[in-house]
């Protein structure tokens, strides 16, 4: 049993203090189970001097201490104490714990073992092996397991060559963290479990990796014999430039096109050292590239598609009708002197020559973009190409229809659309060319043309643009000349047709305020008056032809006129039966004062009282009536 003394011991001098020593029998005890001073009966396991156990009070841990002054390196001594324990730890527990078995070649490891518990049937220590003495070896029937154990110093690359060279699977345990550690508990943890610990060798690992190596030579081998296949295939089609183009309609010419449209036609068919790998003109395999670049905005170059079908044309090569990673294409070179290099160095290189050129950056890890301006232009670009060839599709068929309608086309459309045609101030397909604005006068024109054949058509104002339209052009003239005739008649009709019926409406207009003046006193001389309503004209002046203010005014002044004769009439009507009413009483008077035969003389005779007027017409009113009365009374008194 061992107290805890994890806290170190106090050294004294330059003195190791050790927490364990090696007792009468042999074996590592802690200074805690041994009696105290000299009578502890232990020696130290590195010099073999007496030690003396130091039991001091309270606070302080124990030790181990030198009880001559014999020189003994305190590391050393630590070292061999820490040795000697893990060896007879793991002998007596006989389990010790190994790392995972990890067979590494080049970038690729792989784990055979977990690692665990390794637990021996037989530990032996420090027994000599040729060559060597490793610290401790566990063997498990016929497995055998070396276990070094290092504190201040690692195995050294003279005893690893050894164990290398023997195939002696061998782990090393480190303690060097532990090395202060007194508590026996502890450090038997650390020993068996804790401590890190690496294979130096292991047989098994070794075993992977020897194989692991071999497929690769095997591998390269291979590839190596391809390269030289494949080179000597090359080599006869390389004496000339590869010149297969871009069929029509094939992928490679929609690159080339795309390309084209992007207006990036002059950054393909760069000479590239080696391009010899695509056995086609570099513009083709250079505008795959380039559209590919366009399309994605960023490539890998390690990942490009070579031999994808879409890249097909690198697949038409006979240099890859293998995949290059199945090809040292190191030999390729060399054997082609550089006219063929790995496709994709070969890319890298066209990308960097991008680069230089504005049109691509490189990313790093193998990656190239376009930058977001460069992107932006090319994609305006093929837009605006698209759009043209619309345009032109457009024009095409505008062409077609008119030259149809109008009895076919006086030339092919080819021709036709590179004339400069009369009327219009360039040729159709510049106006293609510049924008659909520009190109719709045109195609209106044509549609006109086009028209000709209908009897509604409307003139064609310019020339017939070529098309044999003449006829038509003349059978619409004459049409619309005639129609023009036509329209112009009916319109002279109308217009003395309107003529007569002012004329008309001025007599009635006439004759209405003429018989209208004819009830007014005086009415005749209006008619021959200049008035102020008729700008100083009379009214027999304008024959009726006046403005209808003015026939407003002059009607106005009329009925005023027809107003007051009205009036006065009434007036006189009143007055006359006002006197009726008189004469009729003054007939029954002079009957009541006069035999019938007198009457008609009385009324009819002249009075000096009537102003010599005949009394029945004098007598008119109330006053008149009584003169009247006294008139017929006085004469009655004479004659009677
Ligand atoms: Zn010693």
């Amino acid at each position: 049993m061992s107290r805890d003394t994890s806290s170190r011991p106090h050294r004294v001098g330059t003195e190791a203090l050790l927490p364990f020593a090696e007792g009468e029998d042999g074996r590592m005890v802690h200074v805690s189970t041994v009696k105290n001073g000299k009578k502890c009966g232990c020696i130290c396991p590195a010099c073999r001097g007496p030690l003396i156990a130091y039991h001091p009070r309270a606070k302080k841990a124990p030790y181990f201490g030198h009880y001559t002054n014999a020189a003994c390196d305190p590391p050393r001594a630590l070292e061999t104490m820490l040795h000697k324990l893990a060896k007879q730890l793991i002998e007596e527990r006989k389990e010790v714990r190994v790392p995972p078995v990890v067979a590494s070649f080049g970038e690729t490891h792989s784990e055979l073992s977990k690692g665990g518990i390794f637990r021996p049937e037989s530990v032996r220590v420090e027994e000599a092996v040729p060559g060597m003495r490793p610290d401790i070896i566990a063997t498990l029937g016929r497995k055998e397991l070396f276990i070094e154990v290092a504190v201040r110093h690692k195995v050294g690359a003279e005893k690893l060559a050894l164990i290398k060279e023997r195939r002696h699977s061998t782990i090393e345990i480190d303690l060097a963290q532990w090395r202060h550690e007194t508590d026996e508990a502890k450090l038997a943890q650390a020993i068996i479990y804790d401590a890190p610990r690496v294979w130096l060798f292991n047989s098994a690992a070794s075993d992977k990796e020897a194989a692991l190596l071999a497929e690769q030579e095997e591998r390269a081998q291979q590839r190596r014999e391809r390269a030289i296949k494949l080179a000597n295939a090359i080599l006869p089609g390389l004496s000339e430039p590869p010149l297969m183009k871009a069929p029509p309609g094939s992928l490679f010419a929609e690159y080339l096109a795309s390309v084209e449209d992007a207006g990036m036609a002059d950054v393909v068919g760069v000479a590239i050292p080696g391009s010899g790998a695509f056995g086609v003109a570099d513009e083709i395999w250079q505008a795959a590239v380039l559209h590919f670049l366009l399309r994605q905005t960023a490539v890998t170059v390690r990942y490009l598609p070579l031999d994808n079908a879409e890249y097909s044309l690198l697949s038409a090569a006979a240099t890859l009708a293998h995949r290059d990673t199945a090809v040292d294409w190191t030999v390729v070179e060399r054997i082609t002197e550089g006219k063929v290099r790995d496709p994709r160095a070969a890319v890298r290189t066209y990308l960097d020559y991008l680069c230089e050129r504005g049109i691509a950056t490189f990313c790093g890890a193998d990656q190239y973009a376009v930058p977001w301006n460069v992107m932006f232009r090319a994609r305006e670009a093929q837009k605006e190409s698209q759009a043209r060839r619309d345009r032109l599709t457009t024009l095409r068929k505008a062409f077609e229809e008119t030259s149809q309608l109008v009895g076919g086309p006086s030339m092919t459309f080819a021709t036709w659309i590179d004339v400069q045609h009369e009327g219009i101030q360039a040729t159709p397909r510049e106006l293609a060319y510049r924008s659909e604005w520009s190109l719709s006068p045109l195609l209106d024109r044509m549609r006109r043309i086009g028209n000709l054949v209908t009897p509604e058509a409307a003139i064609v104002e310019g020339g017939l643009l070529g098309f044999p339209a003449e006829e038509h052009l003349a059978a619409r003239k004459a049409d619309a000349e005639r129609k023009r005739i036509a329209a112009e008649e009916i319109k002279a009709a109308r217009v003395a047709a309107e003529q007569v019926r002012q004329v008309t409406e001025a007599a009635a207009r006439l004759q209405s305020i003429r018989i209208a003046t004819q009830e007014i006193e005086g009415g005749e001389a209006l008619l021959h008056t200049p008035l102020k309503e008729l700008d100083d004209r009379s009214i027999e002046q304008t024959k009726g032809w006046m403005s209808p203010t003015e026939f407003v005014l002059v009607w106005g002044l009329i009925r005023g006129r027809q107003d007051i004769a009205r009036k006065k009439k009434e007036r006189e009507a009143a007055t006359f039966a006002e006197a009726e009413k008189w004469r009729e009483k003054l007939i029954q008077r002079v009957a009541e004062l006069f035999k019938p035969e007198f009457r008609h003389s009385v009324l009819h005779s002249t009075y000096p009282e009537t102003f010599k007027r005949k009394l029945i017409e004098y007598c008119s009113d109330e006053k008149t009536y009584k003169v009247s009365v006294n008139v017929a009374e006085r004469v009655r008194v004479g004659r009677n």
